[in-house]
């Protein structure tokens, strides 16, 4: 509950709260910011260019922390770094002047009963400096430091106790900055927290009684929640009696209800996505078909399937048997077999005369692709290669057999998506680190394979897509950012690997290290060393960082000067780095000086160590993928990750979960706490996922429940069309256009 502060808003009618009143009344929550009292046309336009123009995004603009000003501390108590108020007396206050910087800092000495404490302003406004007088008391909010022995509090927030005379621009207001729980706001330059919190109370007021609830009133009550605009205001402002902890874990029902609505209204638009999609047609491939070309190609293969692969083939085909459109993912490590159930799943359509696409992200993966084909089924799944690289008269020869409608596998980069590629009969898509590719290009792909239903005027059938990645997908992001796909997970290793053996190296263990790389390298081994950037002027402001060029050179010269030492980086032409990547898979090139270029999918077995240099710049998940370019041959493998020395312990402590695990599900989920969502999203979404309060790390309960209780809501009224889920319904013809546009998924 807010405390009674309306008297004062009513008596103080100026003409900026008339015309608010006019505004707000035709606008709602969307009036400008600038007509909120105390905010103004000034503070509005920087509110704007914050991203808080209208008076909703000023209430969703949540705190990002909690402090408890319920308690005073004795200056005694004071612990230097730890936040407190205190209740002081001012003893006396002088303004110094800064000759270096031109300026004055103000500086007012004040005591309580047990200590004396400095109180210290480098900007201030000369009002500041006449109200402190001698034996004014007051309330002081900061972080103490001890500064030659004394103890002082840099710009702390200050309020006049009581009986005192009114600070000027504290007239008559409510008491929101102490006596209770205050709401911490992210650092919005030049607009001080306590203005913040003012203008959000002033905000609250007038405009939170016109939040419109959007949840059914079932809902609320099953789940313990409040209403809309009683959670709003107690998120920025928590009743009395709310515990600190509960508040800084976003625990309060208030903030549960916000994390649910946020889950809720997106996974019902993931969910019917995923709805529509199964109501689109597509080329059934019956199981009679695919059956015996499956079984026929798997015996040629030079190994076994393993169980998971067998199980991922099956999800395949169930799918591929359905008239409509299968879309699906398949996750599963480096190595693990993801590319040999997707031949097989190309072998299936093919058999029934379909066409299929395979597009990877380099030149160097499609090739890799191509010729893994090749030797695996040697003529049995007709296969061609489309690159940057492919001369004019292959490709002369090629297009008629797409047009055609030729039952064959393409293969290649993002030559395919070219305009010239038609197909005549694309069922399949396959898309390899489909992160890598734009949402764009994958609709292009699609729309290849889209054509008018045979026998169904009017009707379009569309074709499957199978999606593989190497980067595991936290359980939470494979509902939200791909909630849109079903998902195979390939957990079991083909047998016979050897598992690599990883260290994290400080500055001490470097000689070793490089002692461990000529071993290897005299044994007729090969190595990678990755490094972050490309070259010295990339690195600006990192001084320190070695690119790809120097570091090259360096070990070739001086490090290991009696071996072949190779360059790799993106701005090489392609041709210029196939040539190098072939050169280092027939070892004529014996360490491999690299870019994360090779990162993806590169398939040298001869290599056996994997030195990555300033790890603490990568991603955990990227980190493991590199990783997985060795250990795949018979050998035994390392993988070194060169750690700055100046990095502190937890990133130190991060890099050693690679120490621990060879596991990418857990590393995937360690990354997602530490940076985010960012990293597994790559290209695929345009912007992050909507979500201003919910954490998909923190609120993993509230997302299953979200996502149950959508599921509910399709089965039961999928439009929305009864009255209870009116209002929802609103919501998404208002804004769920926005929403839909984070979803392209297809
Ligand atoms: P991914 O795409 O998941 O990284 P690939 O399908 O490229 O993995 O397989 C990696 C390597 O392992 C390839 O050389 C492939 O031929 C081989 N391979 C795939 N499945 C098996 C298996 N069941 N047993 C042995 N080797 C396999
Ligand atoms: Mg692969």
């Amino acid at each position: 509950m807010l405390p009674k502060a309306s008297a004062a808003t009513k008596s103080s009618k100026s003409a900026t709260s008339s015309r608010s009143a006019r505004a707000a009344a035709d606008l709602g929550l969307d009036t400008p910011v600038q007509f909120v009292k105390g905010v103004g046309p000034k503070l509005g336009a920087q509110l704007a260019g914050r991203g808080i123009a209208t008076v909703r995004e000023l209430l969703y603009f949540f705190p990002r922390a909690y402090e408890d000003r319920t308690r005073f501390s004795t200056v005694s108590e004071l612990r230097e770094g730890e936040q407190a108020t205190i209740v002081v007396t001012v003893l006396n206050r002088r303004a110094i002047p800064i000759r270096s910087r031109n300026t004055r800092m103000l500086e007012a000495n004040c005591e309580d009963a047990t200590g004396r404490v400095a109180l210290k302003w480098f900007h201030f406004h000369p009002s500041m400096e006449a109200s402190l007088t001698p034996g004014t008391e007051l309330r002081v909010t900061g972080k103490p430091k001890r500064y030659s022995g004394r103890l002082e509090i840099l710009h702390p927030e200050i309020q006049r106790g009581k009986g005192m005379p009114a600070m000027p621009t504290a007239a008559a207001e409510p008491d929101f900055n102490t006596g209770r729980v205050v709401p911490v706001y992210k650092e919005l330059e030049g607009i001080p927290t306590r203005q913040l919190r003012k203008i959000l109370w002033n905000a609250l007021e007038r405009f939170s009684g016109i939040l419109g609830e959007d949840l059914p009133a079932a809902t609320l009550s099953q789940h313990g929640f409040p209403s809309l605009p009683e959670a709003i205001r107690s998120i920025h402002f928590p009743g009395e009696g709310t515990e600190l902890q509960t508040l800084a874990a976003f625990r309060t029902p208030a903030h549960l209800r916000l994390i649910y609505e946020e889950f809720l209204k997106f996974e019902y638009l993931v969910l019917r996505k995923r709805l529509n999609m199964a109501r689109e047609e597509a080329p059934a491939v019956p199981r009679a078909q695919a059956n015996p070309a499956v079984a026929d190609l798997a015996s040629a293969l030079p190994f076994k399937l393993t169980g998971d692969q067998k199980k991922a083939v099956e999800e395949v085909l169930a799918d591929l048997s359905l008239s409509s459109p299968m879309n699906r993912l398949i996750q599963g490590d480096v190595g693990s077999g993801k590319t040999a159930v997707a031949f097989l799943a190309c072998g299936a359509v093919l058999a029934g005369g379909g066409q299929a696409v395979l597009m990877a992200p380099t030149e160097i993966l499609a090739e890799q692709h191509y010729r893994g084909c090749v030797r695996l089924f040697g003529g049995r799944l007709r296969v061609e290669l489309l690159t940057g690289k492919t001369s004019a008269s292959a490709r002369r020869e090629l297009m008629p057999k797409l047009a055609a409608g030729q039952p064959l596998l393409l293969v290649g980069t993002h030559a395919v998506l070219e305009e010239a590629v038609v197909f005549k009969n694309l069922q399949l898509l396959l898309v390899d680190e489909q992160h890598r590719f734009g949402v764009d290009q994958r609709r292009t792909l699609r729309d290849k394979g889209t054509r008018p239903r045979p026998g169904s005027p009017g009707r379009f059938e569309h074709p499957h897509q199978l999606v593989m990645t190497a980067t595991p997908i936290p359980r939470t992001l494979a509902l939200t950012a791909y909630g849109d796909l079903a998902v195979t997970t390939i957990r079991e290793m083909p047998p016979g690997r050897t598992p690599v053996i990883t260290h994290v190296v400080r500055q001490a263990g470097r000689a070793r290290a490089y002692d461990h790389v000529r071993k290897e390298l005299r044994a007729g081994r090969q190595a990678y060393f990755i490094y972050p950037l490309v070259e010295e002027s990339e690195a600006e402001g990192f001084e320190h960082l070695q690119s790809v060029q120097v570091a090259g050179e360096r070990l070739a010269k001086e490090t290991f000067p009696e071996f072949k030492v190779g360059i790799l980086h993106g701005q090489m032409r392609p041709d210029e780095k196939s040539a190098v990547m072939q050169s280092f898979a027939r070892n004529e090139i014996h360490l491999l000086v690299s870019t994360t270029v090779v990162e993806v999918g590169v398939d040298v077995p001869n290599a056996t160590v994997m030195v990555v240099e300033h790890a603490e710049r990568f991603g955990l998940s990227q980190l493991h993928q590199l990783r997985g370019r060795v250990g795949r041959g018979a050998h035994a493998s390392v993988c070194l990750l060169f750690a700055a020395e100046h990095m502190g312990e937890t990133s130190v402590q991060r890099l050693k979960v690679l120490e621990q695990t060879q596991d990418g599900f857990r590393i995937a989920e360690a990354d997602l706490e530490i940076r985010g969502p960012g990293e597994f999203l790559g290209t695929r979404q345009s912007g992050d996922l909507p979500f201003h309060m919910a954490n998909l790390v923190r609120d993993q309960e509230w997302l299953f429940r979200a996502r149950d209780d959508a599921q509910e809501l399709l089965r039961h009224d999928p439009e929305l069309e009864k009255p209870v889920h009116r209002p929802l319904r609103s919501y998404y013809e208002r804004e769920g256009k926005v929403h839909f546009e984070r979803l392209k998924t297809s």
